[in-house]
């Protein structure tokens, strides 16, 4: 295949060409008899994006599930009917905030009330709980034993679920779900490669990947992170990522235990990523890398509050950052309402970890994030809430630090990936210059994807019309 006339990443314009799964030229070139040509009309051509933090199966999950919080659902009538859905068998919401009922969570009793019949099960925003009501909990408990972490009160349970994903999926006997429509909606980001960051991922799941792959229904090249007992095996189409550490503030673990763990993942060749999110987290994480030693791979998953000081540490032990700019955008106004006042700076530092010296990579946290890694690329640039509030805006990437975080090898996020003959033609297409794509940053300009020289996205191009109308909604 010859892209013809395109603006490529790093080198400006030129013509490119695919034979196999590699870019074998890059210059001035002819096509070949009977050869495709995609002419690009002097569009950018990036190397194809890259999610460094994704959970893709709950991802795919979620495209068949009920939106239970804002915007969607904004107050408890919002909910009752989001939940009165036909047919029988369990109901799974997820986005659930307890904003919708005034403060406060349900427990069984309360989702009764809007849904009696049937079993339901609401993900909180989080992601770390699961709110059951009474048909949910009798079944649930029929066949199986209750689980540490189902809150009781007195006697009789809440329905409050924490932190028991793995005793859910077991209880449910759910098979991991089909990837085509979560893949189909990354490819026409542009996105040819995904980290997925689930900790609980295992050979079953990475078996499941393999398998999606095979079929066609997983178009991204997939690096896997998760548990220790995962094993590399290249000859399934996947690459084994850092062994993943989930750390909840509340309950932390034991200290040598955890370095010890850290250790045996060192021994093995693997990075440790750490789930960072409040900064008792991240002075823990510090600690555990202070004292074990930290080693090129090692990197902290969120890092969503970073004082000055606790940046330099990071710097110090080489540790790199996937951050979600996005999140700013998506969760601001509850950020600015919620966190603490002296938390407020430290807030998804961007610009600042830079310069500290930190290596950023981008990752979308996907489902609990957009999974378009232009809106973070925006957000990264913009700084602002949903609604227009700045939000540390000294924070503010430019547009080519924020592609920058998307275009990291996956497994060492100090190099950028390029353009160059002899690589892997995994490519994106956008349908005008840098110049103006760095202005708007919008997923809707991409036009092709390539992975591994295969056309995964193409878009069908719009009437001069259906374009104007385009550009006069986004103006
Ligand atoms: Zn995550």
């Amino acid at each position: 295949m010859l892209i013809r006339g395109a603006e490529i990443h790093g080198r400006g314009l030129a013509d490119l060409r695919v034979e196999g799964d590699v870019i074998s030229a890059i210059g001035a070139l002819t096509p070949r008899p009977g050869e495709p040509v995609i002419e690009a009309k002097g569009g950018i051509l990036l190397p194809g994006l890259h999610d460094h933090h994704i959970h893709l199966a709950a991802l795919a999950v979620r495209a068949a599930s009920i939106d239970c919080g804002p915007p969607a659902v904004r107050d408890r009538d919002d909910l009752a009917r989001a939940l009165t859905q036909p047919g029988s068998g369990w109901l799974r919401g997820f986005g659930f905030c307890e904003s919708v009922l005034e403060g406060t969570l349900p427990d069984a009793s309360v989702l009764d009330t809007m849904v009696q019949h049937r079993p339901a099960r609401l993900q909180h925003r989080t992601g770390r709980m699961w709110l059951l009501n009474s048909a949910a909990l009798d079944e649930l408990l029929a066949e199986n034993t209750t689980p540490p972490g189902l809150e009781r009160d007195g006697d009789r349970f809440t329905g409050r679920l924490f932190d028991e994903d793995a005793w859910l999926q077991q209880a449910l006997a759910g098979t991991p779900p089909d990837f085509s429509q979560a893949s189909a909606d990354l490819a026409r980001c542009g996105v040819t490669g995904l980290t997925d960051m689930s900790p609980r991922n295992d050979a079953v799941m990475a078996h499941h990947f393999a398998q999606q792959a095979e079929c066609g229904h997983l178009a991204q090249h997939a690096v896997i992170a998760g548990r220790l007992s995962l094993v590399d095996a290249p000859q399934h189409g996947w690459r084994l990522g850092p062994a993943k550490l989930h750390l909840h503030e509340a309950a932390l673990p034991d200290f040598d235990a955890t370095c010890a763990w850290i250790a045996e993942a060192h021994a093995q060749k693997r990075g440790v990523a750490v789930h960072c999110v409040t900064e008792v987290e991240l002075v823990f994480t510090l600690a555990l890398f202070e004292v074990v030693g930290a080693q090129h791979g090692d990197r902290i998953e969120h890092a969503s509050i970073v004082s000055p000081e606790l940046a330099a540490r990071m710097a110090a032990l080489g540790l790199w950052a996937c951050v979600q700019p996005h999140f700013i955008h998506e969760r601001g106004e509850r950020y600015l309402r919620d966190v603490e006042a002296q938390y407020q700076p430290d807030l998804y530092r961007l610009r600042s970890l830079l310069e500290a010296g930190i290596v950023l990579a981008g990752g979308s946290d996907a489902p609990y994030g957009s999974p378009d890694p232009w809106a973070a690329m925006r957000a990264s640039v913009l700084r602002g809430t949903r609604e227009g509030t700045p939000f540390n805006p000294d924070e503010a990437l430019t547009p080519e630090q924020a592609l920058a975080l998307y275009l990291a090898d996956p497994l060492d996020l100090s190099r950028q990936r390029r353009i160059a003959v002899g690589e892997v033609a995994d490519l994106c297409l956008l349908d005008r210059p840098w110049r103006e794509v760095r202005e708007r940053l919008e997923s809707a300009d991409v036009r092709a994807t390539l992975v591994s020289g295969k056309l995964v996205h193409q878009r069908i191009d719009e009437s001069p019309v259906q374009r104007l109308a385009r550009r006069e909604a986004a103006a």
